[in-house]
């Protein structure tokens, strides 16, 4: 046993070889209140015991995670099912019979004994059974139901390695037992049985054609199926699962054509010196031939990587959904770590585990915080620069949207910025509507840009919390000394020199990387 940061004690157990007095303190803490994190097979679990409501409230504190996300208490044996659920349907035996103990979380009516922290005020209760032989056996110690989530901060990705929990929650937590990285490295499937209709919720290991073959009938996914840590406020959106690199997922490309057009992205991205990241299987990124650092030993690593350089981490030989799984949230992390701009990762097929995969992939390429260009009225140069913006940006860079400090909401773009945008560049200014500049609208933005450095001050002044998002675009542009004045009721000349100082500062702006 060691003590970590602030008193948490980091256990590490050889899960082959498991003897009950490394895990009994563990055990003993779990029962009286405290949060222990331990492995599971899926991802390294943050425990509380279930049966205590303040110490669950502790899981949502320490993770950041909104109170309205139930939790999936952890049991250590399917006799105990009746503990926390009731009117178990037939159905349910028969798949734990099939799948537990295992990564298989079954949503069922809930008892009434369990508290409402754990379930979030549902009527229903998530369950799961554990494989994962420490899991099981600090189960069996506790004697107790075990509310647990993903070990991590509300929106970085889940942890499958001790460090991952440590980087994340280190200060804040009683015990981290280290049993090594997770078998499956993906959150177990979540599958509904509470309504009559089978249904899954949350795709993962076993999957629907597992299901289907013991339920005998189809069992469909939820189109909307989402994970721990659903977005509740849309600036959180972005961060779902999501590393501080962007994600971009590229298709294993499948022509020589093909293999250039990516080789060609990511030179884009290095040849800024920039950092690229690439997880992909070992055929995929032999056949792309771009220089890289590998990462297949990451004790090898150095932190962080010069600029402009790219690395590689294969997850395996040949694409395989079951391998991609182990290592994504592994490799998210890895590859942040050494400080990259941007993470290239491979996407698969998605059927069986390849579902699964691609929804928590899909999840940390969310698109990034858009790009907020403010002005005063929102009527003319800052509907201009966002509509310049999404003309010149890549498809897949953020999105540039606009607001005014002062703007009438509703008022149609002014005739100026409309006639000048037509004219020079072929965009219509038709629909947009001028709004205000809100709070909401900062928080989910990347970056502000404002036309003058007056209106800069101001922003800064009633957000110093955002302060370092907060710009002037010539600033953003490298040329701090450049404003860009009102044109309002000038000329049609007028608008179209803004628009081409507008279009130039944008073009400086996205070549310094957006
Ligand atoms: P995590 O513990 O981070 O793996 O997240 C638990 C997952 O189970 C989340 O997707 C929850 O929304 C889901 N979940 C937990 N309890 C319920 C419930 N009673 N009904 C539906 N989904 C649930
Ligand atoms: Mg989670």
């Amino acid at each position: 046993m060691s003590t970590g940061k602030k008193g948490l004690q980091v256990i590490r157990v050889d899960p082959e070889r498991i003897e009950d007095e490394q895990l009994l303190p563990a055990a003993k803490a779990l029962r009286h209140g405290q949060l222990v994190a331990f492995p599971t097979e899926t991802v390294y679990g943050l425990g509380a015991n279930a049966n205590d409501p303040a110490a669950v409230a502790r899981i949502f504190a320490v993770k950041g995670r909104p109170p309205d996300n139930p939790l999936i208490v952890h049991l250590a044996d399917p006799d105990q099912l009746s503990s926390v659920a009731r009117d178990i349907p037939p159905l349910a035996l028969r798949l734990l019979d099939a799948f537990a103990p295992g990564p298989l979380t079954l949503v069922l009516p809930r008892a009434a004994t369990v508290p409402d922290i754990v379930t979030a005020g549902l009527d229903t209760v998530a369950v799961r059974f554990p494989a994962h032989p420490v899991a099981r056996r600090l189960l069996q110690l506790a004697r107790v139901p075990v509310a647990a989530p993903s070990a991590n901060r509300s929106g970085l990705p889940s942890p499958t390695r001790a460090w991952h929990v440590l980087e994340d929650l280190g200060d804040r937590i009683a015990f981290l037992i280290d049993g090594g990285p997770c078998q499956y490295g993906l959150e177990s499937t979540v599958l509904d049985l509470s309504t009559g209709r089978p249904v899954i919720l949350r795709p993962g290991s076993i999957t629907a054609a597992d299901i289907a073959a013991v339920a005998g009938l189809p069992v469909p996914t939820e189109p909307t199926a989402d994970d721990a840590d659903a977005p509740r406020s849309p600036g959180m959106k972005y961060r779902h699962y999501a590393p501080r690199a962007r994600v971009l997922v590229f298709q294993p490309p499948a022509s020589p054509g093909e293999r250039e057009a990516l080789a060609g992205q990511i030179l884009t991205w290095t040849g800024r010196g920039k950092r690229a990241g690439l997880f992909a299987c070992r055929a995929s990124l032999d056949g792309l031939g771009t220089d890289c650092i590998r990462l297949d030993d990451p004790a090898k690593a150095v932190t962080p990587l010069p600029p402009g350089t790219c690395v590689s981490l294969a997850y395996g030989p040949v694409p395989d959904p079951v391998a991609a799984s182990r290592r994504l949230f592994d490799g998210l992390r890895l590859l942040d770590h050494l400080a990259c701009d941007i993470i290239f990762a491979e996407g698969l097929p998605e059927d069986g585990v390849g579902l699964a995969y691609m929804n928590r992939l899909r999840k940390a390429s969310s698109p990034a915080a858009p790009v907020l260009f403010v002005c005063a009225g929102n009527t003319c140069r800052s509907p201009m620069a966002a509509a310049l913006y999404n003309l010149l940006r890549e498809p897949s860079a953020a999105p540039g949207v606009s607001a005014g400090l002062a703007a009438y909401p509703g008022e149609p773009a002014s005739d100026g910025a409309r006639i000048a945008l037509q004219q020079d560049y072929q965009i219509s200014l038709a629909s947009h509507r001028a709004r205000r500049l809100t709070d909401d609208l900062m928080d989910e933005a990347g970056h502000i840009l404002t036309m003058t450095g007056l209106q800069k001050e101001a922003l800064q002044a009633a957000r110093p919390d955002l302060a370092d998002r907060i710009q002037t675009l010539g600033e953003a542009a490298g040329r701090p000394e450049a404003d860009i004045p009102d044109p309002f009721d000038g000329s049609i000349l007028h608008y179209q020199q803004t628009a081409a100082k507008l279009e130039q500062l944008i073009r400086a702006f996205l070549e310094k990387g957006g």
